[in-house]
């Protein structure tokens, strides 16, 4: 390798800032500033973390667990965590198969980072998560992006997989429930692109942040449940952050074969050893108080999916317009190509008008579409699908 005349790395040099960051925290700031801004961008719950798990560690910290814990995380975390993931279906696991990490996003990457050597490709369904490519690329892989648009509901086929696949892929990136779009596969749907995926040897990166939240009697499937071959090629990324509202704890889960953990358990041995001792005490209460984590689960589903609603029909409602109302995460994806500008103009002058803040859909890979997160209040989505329309009027379609 030559070296560049920068003193930053080829690494730092071509990784991209993350987008959906730069928004929120321009709205932010715009909001800091005294303006009336409707946030649409920001990915994570307006709620507060459920007070049970605040308790809890509360009571660790004052109970002096500040101290270094393995790597891999609290013993009895992992050994709750793997119990769990066995009572829905997990083939195979114990704890040793779990690693608990800082945040899901480096759960992410700590798996990609394990498994993926330079020149090797990750095939990335498009409109994907923004961390996804330039998490490969870290890694000195090859993002492959295959591209679903609204019109095929936003979701790959088994076809379009087997033709994306080389001799160097090694692995596939499946998020369902969808960040960006909301979408959630069915288990059938999964299926066919799982068998695929195993036909062809290669392994499956199954982020499952968004697993609970999911409406209107969708179900979000496991690809690593469908079978033991399967279970041997699926890695499930998980984590704390958008099911309880605690994206600030960092806390992000990985299950995974037993030697693909272990070697993910040594990265982050390396990298930043064990994720905060005391948050860890505050996750582990999930499992012991598992009616207060569904009933707290259920009360941000609720108020989610009537959010929903009223955003989805309300998108829906402006001329020009058109929303694919998804049953998962906290995202709406709406196409807004008639308008014949960028996504990224769209954003821009939208934020400049109108003073609402939402993601092009450049970011996410598709051109075309914005991003609204309804993890905001009712007031919010009501002023600003009105402020919304209003700029839209003023467009040419
Ligand atoms: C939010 C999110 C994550 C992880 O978030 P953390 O805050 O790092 O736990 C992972 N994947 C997707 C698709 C997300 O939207």
């Amino acid at each position: 390798m030559h070296t560049n005349n920068s003193p930053l790395s080829t690494w730092a040099l071509n990784v991209s800032p993350s987008p959906t960051l730069a928004v929120d925290a321009k709205a932010k700031a715009l909001k800091a500033a005294g303006a009336d801004v409707c946030g649409f961008g920001a990915g994570e719950p307006d709620f507060d973390t459920p007070e049970f798990i605040r308790e809890a560690c509360k009571k660790a910290l004052d109970a002096g667990k500040t101290r270094y814990v393995p790597a891999a995380g609290l013993p009895a975390l992992r050994k709750a965590i793997a119990n769990d993931y066995l009572s829905k279906g997990f083939r195979n696991i114990d704890e040793s198969c779990v690693v608990v990490s800082p945040g899901g996003k480096m759960s992410c990457y700590l798996t990609i980072l394990s498994m993926v050597s330079p020149g090797e490709e990750v095939i990335i369904p498009a409109p994907y998560w923004v961390s996804y490519p330039e998490m490969v690329k870290l890694a000195g892989g090859i993002p492959k992006s295959i591209f679903a648009s609204d019109k095929e509901g936003f979701k790959i086929t088994p076809e379009q997989l087997k033709s994306a696949i080389t001799p160097k892929t090694k692995m596939l990136i499946l998020t369902s429930p969808s960040n960006p779009t909301g979408v959630v596969y069915t288990r059938e749907e999964l299926a066919a692109i799982v068998e695929v995926a195993l036909e062809a040897g290669i392994y499956i990166l199954s982020d499952e942040i968004y697993e609970v939240l999911v409406y209107d009697g969708a179900t979000a499937s496991s690809p690593a449940t469908f079978s033991d071959e399967a279970a041997a090629h699926v890695i499930t990324c998980s984590g704390f952050a958008k099911a309880y509202a605690m994206t600030g704890w960092r806390l992000g889960i990985t299950v995974a074969p037993k030697p693909i953990a272990a070697a993910i358990a040594r990265l982050q041995g390396q990298m930043s050893s064990n994720c905060t001792t005391f948050a860890q005490y505050g996750a582990l209460a999930v499992y012991e108080q598992p009616e207060k984590a569904k009933a707290a689960i259920e009360v941000m589903r609720t108020t989610f999916d009537r959010r929903r609603k009223t955003l989805c029909d309300a998108l829906n409602a402006i001329p020009g317009v058109s929303c694919h109302c998804s049953r998962g995460a906290f995202y709406l994806f709406p196409n807004i190509s008639s308008f014949g500008l960028s996504s990224v103009d769209f954003a821009a002058q939208l934020l400049e008008k109108e003073l609402v803040a939402v993601v092009p859909g450049s970011a996410f890979g598709a051109e075309g579409y914005i991003r609204l997160s309804y993890a905001t209040s009712d007031e919010v989505i009501k002023k600003g699908a009105e402020r919304l329309a209003r700029f839209c009027s003023t467009l040419k379609k």
